[in-house]
């Protein structure tokens, strides 16, 4: 069978299926495993634990330290296909899935006019995998530098410059403090909707813990829990243009905005090297007009402002994605009625954690194909 995508989604995949039994091809895109995490900027880290995160099969070693570094995490990813064995084909892009006619299973058109036969297929293209730029009037003929985080690497171009950053999401949050550490004259960052600041790790509890036992409790009573977590774990930025949000933790996580884990925002905020700012509103000419009527003239902006999954053109035409979201219906062992043998991994963002929740998966999926067989 096929596995579409060599990030530790498809990886994961592969390596279950194998220890089950089954043989599995990873097809992947670009010339390397881990593509994704090869883009990510220099600063990141796991903000998840190394042990929460270790893929089936092969823990993280322990030099890696608790929060793993982007570059160890590709070192990781390497070392996972080289363990298990895995059978991984790079340069090799799937651009759109079929149902076989003759109602065996999955024809998989790929580069180069390849045509793939499977009975079954899981699709691991990642949840990050297109770059969102909202659709901000004016943004075609900015004069001014307009990326996407995507692109983003390190703070060195933006050394003396005034950047702004939009979206306080985990990256926005992080990529606002590498700007301020990292020689930006000034730095502003663009907040639509007060986030869920969390400390990563309290008294050595991380964070990620937390999670993993909150998806036990209902939310509501997540969410009363969460209330005075905050005060004591948050200081109150709401005079730095940072107020508490008025939403639950957990509801909010469920609809899709996990909580921002700090490395290094509330400090930055609080010091003013971070200055929190009105959400964007459109560009006109050299300026950036913000939602509560202001216009700045910074040198550049970062959007962090997320990512779509990107899914319409390989599999939109057979009636598995959610209309609303773009996202699978179904998970794991799931699959979703009519499309027998068609499975996804890595399309949620849980607050326990993707990396662990794909090891999960990878195991349900494997089992149940090899319970199938
Ligand atoms: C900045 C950032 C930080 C994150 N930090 C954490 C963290 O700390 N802990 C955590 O648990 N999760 C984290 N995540 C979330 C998640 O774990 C990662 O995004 C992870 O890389 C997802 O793995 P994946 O295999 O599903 O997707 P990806 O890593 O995106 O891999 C998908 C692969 O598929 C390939 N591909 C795509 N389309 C095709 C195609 N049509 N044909 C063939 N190949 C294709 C791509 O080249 C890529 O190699 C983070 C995400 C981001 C963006």
């Amino acid at each position: 069978m096929y596995v579409i995508g060599g990030g530790p989604g498809g990886l994961a995949a592969a390596a279950s299926l194998k220890a089950h039994g089954v043989r599995a091809v990873v097809l992947e895109k670009s010339d390397r495993v881990g593509a994704s995490w090869r883009g990510h900027y220099d600063r990141l880290h796991l903000h998840t634990t190394r042990r929460l995160s270790a893929l089936p099969g092969l823990p993280m070693p322990r030099r890696f330290g608790r929060w793993v570094a982007r570059d160890d995490v590709l070192r990781y990813l390497d070392k996972y296909a080289e363990y298990h064995d895995l059978e991984v084909v790079t340069g090799v892009e799937v651009t759109r899935v079929d149902r076989a006619a003759d109602g065996s299973g999955w024809v998989l058109r790929a580069t180069g006019g390849r045509e793939l036969r499977s009975a079954a297929v899981v699709v691991a293209t990642g949840y990050n995998h297109t770059p969102r730029l909202p659709d901000w009037p004016g943004a075609a003929s900015y004069t001014g530098t307009l990326l996407h985080a995507g692109e983003y690497r390190d703070p060195a171009p933006y050394t003396g410059q005034d950047v702004l950053v939009v979206g306080v999401g985990n990256t926005g949050a992080e990529i606002a403090v590498d700007l301020a550490e990292g020689g930006a004259a000034r730095v502003r960052l663009a907040v639509r909707t007060a986030p869920h600041l969390v400390r990563r790790s309290t008294f050595g509890w991380p964070a990620q813990r937390t999670g993993i036992l909150c998806r036990r409790l209902p939310v509501r009573l997540v969410d009363r829990l969460a209330v005075p977590l905050a005060r004591i774990s948050v200081p109150d930025l709401a005079d730095k243009g940072l107020p508490r949000p008025d939403t639950g933790l957990y509801a909010r996580a469920r609809a899709g905005s996990i909580p921002v884990q700090d490395v290094g925002l509330i400090d930055a905020v609080r010091t003013d090297a971070v200055e929190p700012v009105a959400a964007v509103a459109s560009f006109d000419g050299d300026a950036v007009v913000l939602a509560d009527g202001a216009r700045i003239t910074p040198d550049a902006v970062v959007a962090a402002t997320g990512y779509r999954q990107g899914l319409e053109p390989l599999v939109g035409h057979l009636d598995v994605l959610d209309p609303d979201t773009g996202r699978p219906r179904a998970r794991g062992a799931h699959t979703v009625p009519g499309a027998p043998g068609l499975y996804f991994q890595g399309y949620t963002n849980p607050i326990s954690g993707m990396f662990r929740e794909m090891a999960l998966d990878a195991e349900r999926i494997a089992k149940s194909l090899a319970r199938g067989r």
